[in-house]
Formats: structure tokens, C-alpha cells, sequence
């Protein structure tokens, strides 16, 4: 059976900086679960960040590539840098999806982590722009297919591709 890595806050874990969750509450979410194909991971608590925790973003004007490359950082709302934590968490995401043969990953929109398709744009002031957080870089760099929660029939669709071999 075709495995999916999930965000944790969307398995209702309370991991997100501001200790709560953020769970995904959608009836493909709740079949997935039921059939035992997901594999929650939170890169950042993994990464050895506390919870709660500063909120963090990839500083202004750069992207999830540079951060990678060690060009830019991911500072806290105070100003520490936590790039090294969030690398580490990218990195342990890739391990897990390998551990478990996963292909595909369903993670929380918006996140300097897990964001596929906007990230907050580094000024705190809750704007954001299109963009990737490093874990999802990070996966999609390694073949592994990403989508946000906000698209599950989208990711469902690929799910299904998957497992008749088109993938
Ligand atoms: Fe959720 Fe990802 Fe943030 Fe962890 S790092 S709390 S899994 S969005």
C-alpha cells in the first residue's frame, strides 16, 4: 500500500509553534487514516525545536533553494537563527519518506517547512508570496511529490496514479 507522508499538526498533533494543531478534518484525509497509509512527521520538532516556539520564516528576499545552499537563513520573530533545526528536520523527512517507500507528501500550507505553495514573506507582518518551505524543497528535490492540505483531491488523484503504476 502506497504510503503518504503528513504533516503532524494536520494528524492533529499539537506541534505547532504556538503549541496547538491544525487538523485536517476532510473525509480523503479521514479514508487515508482509516486505511493506515499515513506517516506523520513535523520536521521541525524533529529538527530539536521546542513546543511552543517563536514563529519563524525564511528571511526577506529569499527562497527555500538559497536556504538550502546555505545562502540565507530562517530567523525567529526575535531574530535567532534557527536555519540549522529546520535543515536538520528537512533532512530527517527525507530518511522517514525512504524508511517507508513513501512517493507522495500531504503538508501544511504556508509553512517555512512544509509550505508548497506560499510561505509568509519574512517580515512578520502575516504577508505572504509564492514560494516553498525547506522540507518540501528538500522532498521535491528527492522525486517526492508534494501538495498542501488545502488540495487533497489533487493529491488523491496522484495517489491513485500511483498505485495503478503511473507514477
Ligand atoms: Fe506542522 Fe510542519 Fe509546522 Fe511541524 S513544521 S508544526 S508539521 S507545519
Amino acid at each position: 500500500m502506497e504510503k503518504i507522508l503528513v504533516s503532524a499538526c494536520l494528524m492533529g498533533q499539537a506541534v505547532r509553534y504556538d503549541g496547538r494543531a491544525k487538523t485536517a478534518e476532510h473525509e480523503i484525509f479521514a479514508r487515508w487514516r482509516a486505511e493506515g497509509r499515513l506517516v506523520s512527521y513535523c520536521p521541525e520538532v524533529a529538527g530539536g525545536l521546542p513546543v511552543p516556539r517563536p514563529p519563524a520564516e525564511i528571511e526577506p528576499g529569499a527562497d527555500a533553494a538559497t536556504v538550502l545552499r546555505g545562502g540565507a537563513r530562517i530567523l525567529t520573530s526575535d531574530g535567532a537563527d534557527v536555519s540549522r533545526p529546520f535543515l536538520n528536520g528537512a533532512a530527517g523527512a527525507l530518511a522517514a519518506a525512504r524508511r517507508h517507500g513513501v512517493r507522495m507528501a500531504v503538508l501544511k500550507e504556508g509553512s517555512p517547512s512544509c509550505g508548497s505553495g506560499r510561505v509568509y514573506d519574512g517580515t512578520f507582518t502575516g504577508a505572504t508570496l509564492p514560494g516553498r518551505g525547506v522540507t518540501t524543497e528538500v522532498l521535491r528535490d528527492h522525486g517526492i511529490a508534494v501538495f498542501s492540505e488545502e488540495d487533497l483531491p489533487a493529491a488523491d488523484a496522484h495517489l491513485r496514479a500511483l498505485e495503478a503504476g503511473e507514477g
